[in-house]
């Protein structure tokens, strides 16, 4: 290998760094994809490539890669206050402001937010929460967790036994007491001539049976994302938070609306349980919550469940628990703006205003012969792939036909996200009409090459 071949980044990112999440036959063949900076929506290479990321990052960068207030609230924070802790009674007058505006802005008349530094983080600390509170009101064995089958909560021993899919097998997870039911998605788990009512019931029906067979005393929790997002951005069908809601209330079992994505505005309301209408018992919040500009995580415990625990803690006079940088300064000050800009200053406006012509282009790419559906909410949609629309069948697995479209698309100059045989468009809020033409353009490009080659 020539030195400058050594040298590059490429190698050079090959060689010390350890991928997750990472196809490594595709890294192989193409190399890392090295970035040096962003501009808006779009993000530059290390050899001046741009990119329009269709994914804002990882679905935070909701501001886009060069928001002048982000970078100034988290500067003006680092100058007066760098970093504290929220231990021993001592936590910084950022963090109270925070907690305030979160509160504010939450679903809740009233509640109690706790911080961390990732979505795993806040569901592993919901979960313990959960178990404390149930062994302080006498149900020590409600130790459970209900989740489903494609949901995504994160990558911690606790949240990827939570998080329903095939890889956490290769850990040996999940961990005993994680239960998964069937993910409601009407198109692929509908039986023929079952009604998507009909199947909703199912679904209900099924979650009864579970907590029957396992006994409403054994289970803790039940978490769910609004829309499943690193499933395959999968809506639930009509009328499933409702019918699952019923149920769960009846056997006193909280119901956790994890809105990591859906949180702070993809879904065109501020939070996805809103765009559903119903209320959980808790929210798990991250991702927009900083628009990417800092790790962040937060539990919202809404006022049910911020009084049990403050009665269960009393009685142990403290909750044993927390991160270093639980409430970190900097990443409140950068919140508040975040918050500030999707509420205040146009970010959700820009979402609710977008959305029409985002499900349009949708609407348009699910006439192709090979997209079996398209389906979102909001500013977060997907396509699926399909050898054959008619019988829904996907396409032989070792022609890693979303992982060709998302390469196909990089080539093109846009960043899309494979996913099962599904590609994933949730770009940032701020995106523009322009933008937005140019994601769908470049994506029907790729799709036409890729479909041509094994279509
Ligand atoms: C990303 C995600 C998580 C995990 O958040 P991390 O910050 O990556 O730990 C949890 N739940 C949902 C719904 C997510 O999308």
């Amino acid at each position: 290998m020539p030195d400058d071949k050594a040298n590059s980044w490429e190698a050079r990112a090959d060689a010390h760094s350890f991928y997750g999440f990472t196809d490594l036959p595709t890294i192989r063949e193409r190399g890392t994809v090295v970035l040096t900076h962003g501009e808006g929506p779009y993000v530059v290479d290390v050899h001046g490539r741009r990119y329009l990321d269709a994914n804002s990052g990882l679905w935070n960068m909701v501001a886009g890669f060069d928001h002048p207030g982000l970078a100034e609230a988290a500067k003006a924070q680092y100058d007066r206050f760098p970093g504290y802790h929220a231990f021993f009674g001592r936590m910084a007058d950022t963090t109270v402001m925070l907690s305030e505006k979160m509160i504010e802005v939450a679903p809740f008349a009233r509640g109690k937010v706790f911080y961390t530094n990732s979505g795993s983080e806040a569901n592993d600390t919901m979960v313990k929460m959960l178990w404390l509170l149930a062994r302080a009101e006498g149900k020590p064995d409600r130790r459970k967790i209900l989740t489903r089958k494609n949901g995504y909560h994160g990558v911690t021993a606790v949240s990827a036994s939570m998080t329903g899919k095939p890889y956490n097998a290769e850990f040996g997870l999940p961990l005993p007491g994680f239960l998964h039911l069937t993910c409601p998605h009407y198109w692929r788990e509908g039986r023929p001539g079952e009604s998507e009512a009909e199947f909703t019931q199912r679904l209900a029906t099924e979650l009864e049976d579970t907590i029957a067979r396992e006994g409403a005393d054994t289970i803790a929790g039940f978490f769910a994302e609004p829309v499943m997002g690193a499933g395959g951005v999968i809506p639930p069908s009509e009328g499933y938070f409702q019918a699952i809601r019923k149920v769960l209330k009846k056997h006193g079992i909280p119901l956790i609306a994890d809105e990591v994505i859906c949180g702070f505005g993809r879904t065109g309301e501020l939070w996805g349980s809103q765009a559903y209408s119903f209320t959980p018992d808790a929210i798990i919040a991250s991702k927009a919550m900083t628009a990417g500009y800092f790790p962040m995580g937060a539990v919202i415990l809404g006022p049910d469940l911020a009084d049990r625990l403050d009665a269960a803690v009393d009685r142990i006079d403290e909750f044993p628990h927390g991160f270093t940088a639980s409430g970190h300064p900097v990443g409140c000050a950068v919140a508040l703006k975040a918050i500030d800009l999707i509420v205040n200053e146009g970010l959700l406006d820009n979402v609710r205003a977008l959305t029409p012509k985002f499900e349009a282009g949708l609407a348009e790419l699910a006439q192709h012969k090979n997209i079996g559906e398209t389906r979102g909410k909001g500013l977060m949609g997907a396509l699926e792939a399909v050898q054959d629309k008619a019988t829904k069948t996907p396409f032989p697995g070792d022609l890693s036909v979303s992982e060709r479209i998302a390469n196909a698309c990089t080539d093109r100059g846009l960043i899309c996200r494979p996913l099962g045989q599904a590609v994933v468009l949730c770009p940032p809020f701020i995106l523009t009409d322009a933008q937005m033409e140019e994601m769908f353009s470049k994506l029907s490009d790729a799709l036409d090459a890729v479909f041509r080659e094994v279509g």
